[in-house]
C-alpha cells in the first residue's frame, strides 16, 4: 500500500473481487444528482458495487474496509470523481461516424449479424469516452436487443458492455419517416398487439416515431405528425400494461403537443417546442431529450452536406431557438435529459455522447446541470435495471477519474481521464502523478 501521490499508480483503483474493496480519498466528488460537490471526500467500492461515499467529517466503517485497513488506498487530492454517464439516445446498431451518403447507404445493407458484429466492436471506445449506459432508440434488425439481452445476463454483476437497454423497432406508420429503424404499427390489428409483439421479442421500452423530421432545406418540420393524441395514447396505454415507459421522436409543435397529451415518458428532440409545452413537461414530470449534436453536425460540415448559406443560416436559427428553449427549461425546472442520438448522420457513439454535452453547456445550461441530465437526473427518471448514475452506497462501481473538474465545464470530460468500469481501469489515458505537468492531446485544448 502507497500513499505517496507522486507515485500514485492508476492500477491502485483497480480491485479484483468482492472481498477486496478499495478506498480512495479524493479532491472532489460529484454523486450524480447535487448540486454541490464533496470536496475531500472517502470512496470506497468493490468490483461491483459502492460500498461507501463521505466527506472528511467521518472515516468509513471497519467493516466496509478490508481487514486492518486503517489508510487509503490512494490519495488523489487533485482528482475530481463522478459517475460514468448514461447515453439516453442512441442507435446502436448505427456508424455515426460518416457522413457521405453513399456510404451510410452501403452500410444499411449489412446483414443483421454483421451490425451486430460492428456494434459489438464499438463497445470499447464507447466505454473508454466515459459512456457507461445506453438507452437505445431503436432499430429494426434486432441489434439492440441482441445486446441488451448479453447487458441483462450479467446484471448485479461484472460486465463488459455496461447497461444497454433496447425499444428493438421503434414503432412509425407504413410510408413515412424512420423506416431504416422502425417497423410499422400497420403490420398488427391495434396498438396493443403491436406493442406485444415488442414485449415478446424483448423490448425493455416503447419507441414511437410520431412526426416527421426537421426538413433542413425548409427550416422547419413540414410534414404532419404521425400520431395522434389518442394513438400515442394507446401505445404508452399498452406499454404500462407490461410495466413498460415509452418514449417518442417528436419535433414540430403540434406532433410534440400529441406526445406529451398522450403522456409519454420522454419526448425526444423536441425542436420547435413551445414555452407553454415546456411548462407542461415540468407539471407532468415529463423528460425532454433535446439531442443538439445530429442538427449541429449539419452546420459543422455544411459543405461536405452540400449545404448552401441559406440553408445553414436557417439551421442556425434552429439551433440558436432550441438553446433558448433549452436555457428555459432548465430555469423553469423541466427534467432534461442528455442524449446525443448517436449513430445519426456525422454523430459517432461516445464522442458524440460528449459533443451533445458540450452543445448544452453552449446553450447556456449549467454544467453542473448538464452533468446530472446525463447521470442522476437520467437514472431517476428511466428506470434502467441497474443503480446506474449515481455514486452513492450500492450503484455500481462505474466511474470517471480526472483531474479536471467537469461540474465547471464539461468540455474537459473529452481530456485524459481514467475510467473504472466494474472495478478495471480501462481507458487508454490514464491518470498521471499529479506532480507531472500533463499536456492534454485529446480534448478541446
Ligand atoms: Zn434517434
Amino acid at each position: 500500500m502507497d500513499n505517496d501521490p507522486e507515485l500514485f499508480d492508476p492500477s491502485k483503483l483497480e480491485t479484483a473481487s468482492h472481498e477486496a474493496p478499495v478506498w480512495v480519498h479524493v479532491g472532489r466528488l460529484f454523486d450524480g444528482h447535487s448540486n454541490s460537490l464533496i470536496s475531500p471526500a472517502h470512496l470506497v467500492y468493490d468490483a461491483v458495487k459502492i460500498r461507501y461515499v463521505g466527506g472528511d467529517d467521518a472515516s468509513p466503517p471497519a467493516n466496509l474496509l478490508r481487514p486492518g485497513q486503517t489508510e487509503p488506498d490512494a490519495k488523489l487530492p487533485e482528482i475530481t470523481v463522478l459517475p460514468m454517464l448514461i447515453e439516453a439516445h442512441a442507435h446502436l446498431f448505427l456508424d455515426g461516424t460518416p457522413v457521405d451518403f453513399e456510404v451510410r447507404r452501403k452500410y444499411l445493407t449489412l446483414s443483421p449479424e454483421e451490425l451486430l458484429a460492428q456494434a459489438r466492436n464499438r463497445w470499447p471506445e464507447i466505454l473508454a469516452t466515459g459512456v457507461g449506459t445506453v438507452r437505445d432508440a431503436g432499430d429494426k434488425d434486432g441489434v439492440g436487443l441482441r445486446l441488451a439481452a448479453e447487458s441483462a445476463e450479467t446484471r448485479g454483476q461484472i460486465s463488459t458492455t455496461g447497461t444497454i437497454d433496447s425499444p428493438g423497432a421503434a414503432i412509425h406508420h407504413q410510408g413515412r419517416y424512420a423506416s431504416f429503424m422502425a417497423r410499422p404499427v400497420e403490420e398488427f390489428t391495434s396498438p396493443a398487439a403491436c406493442v406485444a409483439d415488442r414485449v415478446a421479442r424483448g423490448a425493455n421500452r416503447i419507441k414511437l416515431i410520431a412526426t416527421g423530421i426537421i426538413n433542413f432545406k425548409a427550416g422547419q418540420v413540414t410534414a404532419p405528425p404521425q400520431m395522434s393524441v389518442d394513438e400515442v395514447r394507446a401505445f404508452v396505454e399498452a406499454a404500462r400494461e407490461h410495466g413498460l415507459q415509452s418514449f417518442a421522436h417528436a419535433s414540430g409543435t403540434d406532433g410534440i403537443e400529441n406526445v406529451i397529451e398522450g403522456g409519454v415518458t420522454t419526448v425526444e428532440h423536441g425542436f420547435f417546442v413551445s414555452r407553454q409545452q415546456l411548462s407542461k413537461l415540468r407539471d407532468r414530470q415529463m423528460g425532454w431529450v433535446p439531442t443538439f449534436a445530429p442538427v449541429q453536425v449539419q452546420i459543422d460540415r455544411a459543405s461536405e452536406l452540400g449545404w448552401d448559406q441559406s440553408i445553414t443560416s436557417k439551421l442556425r436559427r434552429i439551433i440558436e431557438e432550441h438553446s433558448e428553449s433549452l436555457r428555459l427549461a432548465s430555469e423553469m425546472g423541466v427534467t432534461i435529459i442528455a442524449g446525443s442520438d448517436a449513430g445519426s448522420c456525422g454523430v459517432p457513439h461516445g464522442l458524440g455522447f460528449l459533443r451533445e454535452l458540450e452543445l448544452m453547456q453552449q446553450a447556456g445550461m449549467p454544467p453542473v446541470e448538464v452533468l446530472k441530465s446525463a447521470t442522476g437526473t437520467s437514472a431517476a427518471l428511466l428506470d434502467f435495471s441497474e443503480p446506474i448514475g449515481r455514486l452513492a452506497p450500492g450503484c455500481r462501481t462505474r466511474l470517471i477519474f480526472t483531474r479536471h473538474d467537469p461540474t465547471v465545464d464539461v468540455t474537459t470530460l473529452a481530456r485524459e481521464k481514467t475510467i473504472l468500469f466494474d472495478g478495471q481501469a480501462i481507458a487508454g489515458s490514464r491518470l498521471t502523478p499529479q506532480t507531472v505537468p500533463t499536456v492534454d492531446t485529446a480534448g478541446q485544448g
